[in-house]
């Protein structure tokens, strides 16, 4: 039991709070927000399904004197594990209606809702050994896929779609909602431009870089996307970002321009790995440091080493060569 005095909320901005929820693994927390409406509170992404974390939200809502009726929508930036996980748990306690982007809740449905065929688990296995990981590898990562699916429980009976360029009234001020990809296919950010306040999910992060990973069901091209997305949104007058992880941002386009010149590095690490002929598993271990990581984090790994190599391919600078069992990748 959490003592009743903890504060787990912290107001970032006038009329909306920060939740910081545990995740049990390296990336040990999300971020959460309870925006105050006036006459009723937004939740702001959910968090994993996790006793724990169940007991943060309560703690917070006796904190702000909130009750369940009081909450009346549920807005997820993206459809990831730790900001899906809750929110069917919380459309149920609170009867409100939960909102995601069309593309995100296609994703989630994918993800979430029609995972567990055998067919499904085929075509993840297949994935998987043609990046190059071994099948006793591949086991456990699709065990990893249970243990994460089962905390993404119950799931939400409806989602209802915020789409692209909408207004949102939330906290008091009118948020746009635009589509950001990269990070995920469908991401949402709400831009508030009387005060220059981002909700910006996963899209730019301090302390680490956001997760860019071409997963089985992603768009063909996501580093495409994330970077030209990341072109656009720098032209956003950000005076305080609120993300999914780590702090809130005041630098928004020195933050943006340290990733932008991160992928350039990444990218150039990766074609010197991949010219002479490699699979995505040994780009990935030329470019990261195993040693560390957990098989949460090789599928990571392996989805990100992916997102480059295919971009590259698409450039033109890369070929895929598809004879053999694995994929190989070499220069053009
Ligand atoms: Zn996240």
């Amino acid at each position: 039991m959490l003592p009743v005095t903890a504060t787990v909320c912290r107001e970032v901005a006038p009329a909306i709070f920060q939740v910081r929820l545990p995740l049990p693994f390296a990336l040990n927390h999300v971020n959460c927000y309870l925006l105050d409406d006036g006459d009723g509170w937004t939740i702001l992404d959910a968090g994993l399904h996790r006793p724990e974390l169940v007991e943060v939200w309560e703690a917070a809502w006796r904190e702000l004197g909130i009750h369940r009726r009081d909450i009346h929508r549920i807005v997820l930036t993206h459809m990831h594990p730790d900001h899906f996980g809750l929110a069917g748990w919380l459309q149920q306690e609170c009867d409100a209606p939960l909102f995601m982007s069309p593309i995100e809740r296609d994703v989630a449905q994918f993800t979430w809702y029609d995972e567990t065929t055998p067919a499904r688990r085929t075509l993840f296995d297949d994935y998987l050994r043609s990046a190059g990981v071994a099948a006793e590898v591949a086991t456990v990562v699709l065990k990893q896929q249970d243990y994460l699916r089962n905390m993404t429980r119950p799931l939400p009976a409806a989602i209802e779609v915020i789409p692209p360029g909408a207004t949102v009234q939330m906290a008091g001020r009118s948020f746009t909602a635009i589509h950001a990809p990269g990070h995920a296919d469908g991401q949402l950010l709400f831009y508030s431009a009387a005060d220059g306040l981002l909700l910006c999910g996963d899209h730019v992060l301090q302390k680490i870089t956001p997760n860019i990973g071409y997963w089985l069901n992603s768009h063909g091209d996501p580093l495409a996307n994330y970077l030209g997305s990341l072109r656009e949104v720098v032209a956003l007058d950000v005076a305080l970002a609120l993300p999914g992880h780590h702090s809130p941002l005041t630098d928004w386009r020195g933050r943006i321009a340290e990733l932008l010149a991160h992928h350039d590095h990444r990218l150039a690490a990766m074609y010197t790995a991949a010219a002479p002929g490699a699979t995505a598993l040994e780009v990935s271990y030329a470019v990261f440091n195993y040693d560390r990581f957990s098989t949460h984090e090789i599928r990571f790994a392996v989805a990100e080493t992916l997102a480059h190599l295919e971009h590259l391919a698409n450039q033109g600078r890369l070929v895929r060569d598809d004879s053999g069992e694995v994929r190989l990748y070499r220069a053009a």
